[in-house]
């Protein structure tokens, strides 16, 4: 069945909806996104992504053209008319169409494009196995903290992941782990609960942010500061963050068991506590 998608203003059957060829985002990969779950057809922590979102489009100098109300609108109109009980919303800005030229236009209209995406995020298989991690360099560039769409390079670290038979990916720089593909990377030893410090090297996850306020809650310790690979092979835990992902339990690190080799006990009640508190909280 096609979905209803959102684009500048309008409400459209998927196959209808259009953009054009001289759009920033597609020239450029000048534009920003967001990734918004949804649970029980209600919207997963909207004031974080709605605050990222601005902030990404205020350090790239790209007009807003949506107040965060009529955002939260559309975003709910979507969820509606496509049915969506536990799925995303996903949402693009770009600087819009202008005749190609690397310097920005001085009067583009942005483009703004919304869909849905509906499936399984808390029955999914690989919250109770765990997933296999590989690492590889950290080559994408220096202001990693803006959600834009120049995905290319994480793509192709799932793809590198992919083929030697893993999940996902880690990226390294100086012996440090920045993050993961699509979603933050922590670790446990013992019980301290250990994640990258918030800087320009990776995105302020939403997810993040809520994990370490619950974990903190509920009087674990946390430690927000670089961790190297090596650390992270021999820690007792490991799991990453997303919106999507919630909080799902990393079991192997280049083909070394992390632990037990199984999703750690901390991890496991990570995910509860979020789910929990993320659904209740769902607007
Ligand atoms: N880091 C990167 C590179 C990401 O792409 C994402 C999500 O897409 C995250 C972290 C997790 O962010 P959030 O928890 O806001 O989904």
């Amino acid at each position: 069945m096609s979905r209803t998608v959102y684009v500048n203003g309008e409400y459209l059957p998927e196959e209808e909806a259009r953009v054009s060829v001289f759009d920033r985002g597609f020239l450029f990969a000048d534009g920003v996104y967001e990734v918004t779950s949804v649970l029980d057809g209600k919207l997963v922590d909207f004031d974080g992504h709605a605050k990222r979102l601005e902030r990404s489009l205020g350090e790239l100098e790209m007009a807003n053209p949506v107040t965060r109300d009529e955002l939260l609108e559309i975003h709910r109109e979507l969820v509606t008319r496509n049915a969506i009980t536990e799925g995303m919303v996903y949402l693009q800005i770009t600087r819009g169409a202008a005749d190609r030229d690397f310097a920005f236009p001085v009067d583009a209209t942005p483009t703004i494009v919304l869909f849905t995406q509906s499936m399984p995020l808390i029955e999914k298989p690989t919250a109770k196995t765990g997933i296999k991690i590989v690492s590889i360099p950290d080559l994408r560039w220096g202001r990693r903290d803006i959600k834009t769409v120049q995905l290319l390079y994480p793509s192709m670290g799932k793809m590198v992941a992919k083929k030697a038979g893993a999940d996902d990916a880690w990226m390294v720089q100086d012996d440090f782990v920045t993050e993961g593909t699509s979603n933050n990377a922590w670790i446990v030893s013992g019980n301290r609960i250990v994640t990258r410090h918030l800087g320009t090297e990776i995105l302020h996850g939403i997810t993040r942010a809520a994990v370490l306020r619950m974990a903190r809650e509920v009087q674990m310790t946390v430690e927000e500061r670089p961790f190297s690979l090596a650390e992270a092979k021999a820690a007792d835990e490991a799991f990453v963050t997303s919106a999507s992902a919630f909080v799902m339990p990393v079991v192997e690190i280049d083909g070394q068991p992390v632990g037990q080799g199984t999703p750690g006990p901390l991890s496991r009640r990570l995910r509860e506590i979020y789910i929990d508190e993320m659904r209740a909280a769902a607007i």
